[in-house]
């Protein structure tokens, strides 16, 4: 049986999808941000965006040659009949002829046809349409196979839940009803047709003492009155019969038939029973095709979260783990450069440059003179400019003070004047610089102040 192969998924449609001559132009123009509509394509492959290697037209996954006549089998796995095939593959799948190819393959298939051709309303009696969930339900045995099937079905959602039973007795229908209340609450209005296990007293005793308050039976010569529990029963007779079940693998396609049947809009809701009574859609293989976006956004935001939030710039004052002489401590530097995210460059007050993980680095509003005890031979004239910017001793005045060392300018071979107007943003060039050898400790010094410069005017 087809819902034995295994799964297709979003990785699946992704390599195939660039194996496909057609699709695979269409996600390169994609990913060079090609208007499609300008470059020849029509109608809906014009609306075809991408997400994670695989096309897609708003929610759905574009599939490949290759797969959609697995994919038909397995939309078609629980004969659940046209219209709700097609309602199914709405939320899912794409491809240009997958309405006609669903029609196909429903047109050569007897339960299928059956189900698109059974009007929802003609013969059922009216009844108010229930506020809630699991308020109103419609019970009703069907028998498959010599098997005992009870199915209940929610009026309000159409949600179904379906039990083998031994025997159609009272007492075993009670058994069944209590487990499935046990789950859902107790209802308020229970309708079934005038079988004897129904009307026996042993049942409507059951219903008191849990405390449903109606129990409505179908009229004599009104059978439709459960009908809502009657289509039920030869939707899933049927989707059983052409599935080819058996009594030893009856449960298998019941579990089968349910998982499609309250994933797919039903026909008279216009919505998935599992959306009505679960309040989400259920996931099935079939979502195994759609690109995880969602789920490798979150796991992304976990990664940051482990860690990461955290980030620097090139010029952040910073102090970072060092391990000189085998010994652990923190020492101030300055980020020189940003290696993705986890990873930076650092640069020392003593000049050295030196590769670090985030989780070495922490943030630091050490003025910067504090750096130049570590290694600054050089005299340190002040410069006026320095107090006029800001009284307070912030990072960015020490380094004023630093850059305006007349060491630094000869070492870097670079004129004055550009130095004073230099932003911050024209760090490149110390990175070379701090190569050198400690033997020159003055020039190192002045490239590291220079970068975090900031001269507001
Ligand atoms: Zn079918």
């Amino acid at each position: 049986m087809q819902i034995q192969q295994i799964p297709i998924t979003s990785t699946d449609i992704a390599n195939e999808t660039l194996k496909d001559k057609h699709l695979s132009a269409i996600l390169t123009a994609l990913q060079n941000g090609t208007d499609l509509r300008a470059i020849g394509y029509k109608g809906r492959e014009a609306e075809y965006s991408m997400a994670d290697g695989c096309l897609t037209l708003g929610q759905r996954v574009v599939i490949p040659p290759k797969f959609r006549q697995r994919l038909l089998e397995d939309l078609h796995v629980a004969h659940i009949g046209i219209v709700k095939m097609k309602g199914l593959a709405r939320s899912l799948i794409y491809w240009p002829s997958i309405d006609e190819d669903i029609e196909r393959i429903a047109k050569c298939c007897e339960p299928c046809l059956n189900n698109a051709k059974m009007p929802p309303k003609t013969r059922s009696h009216h009844w108010e349409y229930p506020s809630v969930c699991w308020d109103r339900i419609h019970v009703d045995y069907a028998d498959f196979l010599g098997k005992n099937i009870l199915i209940v079905v929610d009026a309000y959602s159409k949600w179904m839940n379906v039990a083998i039973t031994n025997s159609t007795t009272a007492k075993a229908t009670c058994d069944v009803l209590e487990g499935m209340f046990s789950l859902y609450g107790i209802p308020t209005v229970v309708v079934s047709d005038n079988g004897p296990q129904f009307s026996s007293s042993v049942f409507k005793e059951f219903l008191r003492i849990q405390g449903v308050r109606f129990h409505k039976t179908s009229a004599v010569h009104h059978p439709s009155t459960n009908g809502q529990a009657e289509r039920g029963v030869q939707t899933l007779k049927r989707a059983l019969k052409s599935a080819g079940a058996t009594p030893n693998n009856l449960q298998h396609f019941i579990n089968a038939f349910l998982l499609q049947y309250h994933k797919s809009p039903h026909q008279t809701t216009g919505k998935p029973p599992s959306v009505l009574f679960l309040g989400r859609v259920i996931r099935s293989r079939l979502d195994l095709l759609k690109p995880d976006l969602q789920r490798r956004m979150s796991e992304q935001k976990i990664t940051n979260y482990s860690g990461n939030v955290r980030s620097f710039d090139p010029g952040d004052r910073v102090m970072y783990r060092s391990f000189a002489q085998g010994v652990e401590s923190w020492k101030p530097g300055v980020v020189a450069n940003k290696n993705g995210d986890l990873h930076y460059e650092v640069r020392s007050d003593t000049g050295q440059m030196f590769r670090r993980h985030i989780d070495q680095v922490i943030r630091a509003s050490l003025p910067k003179k504090s750096v130049s005890l570590a290694d600054e031979p050089v005299a340190r004239p002040i410069t006026p400019r320095t107090s006029i910017r800001s009284p307070v001793d912030s990072p960015q005045s020490s380094q004023a003070h630093n850059a305006s060392k007349p060491s630094r300018e000869s070492m870097t071979a670079q004129p004055r004047a550009s130095w004073t107007q230099q932003t911050p943003a024209s760090p490149p060039r110390q990175l070379p610089s701090e190569a050198p050898a400690p033997a020159a400790p003055a020039r190192r010094y002045s490239l590291r102040a220079r970068k975090p410069i900031t001269y507001p005017e």
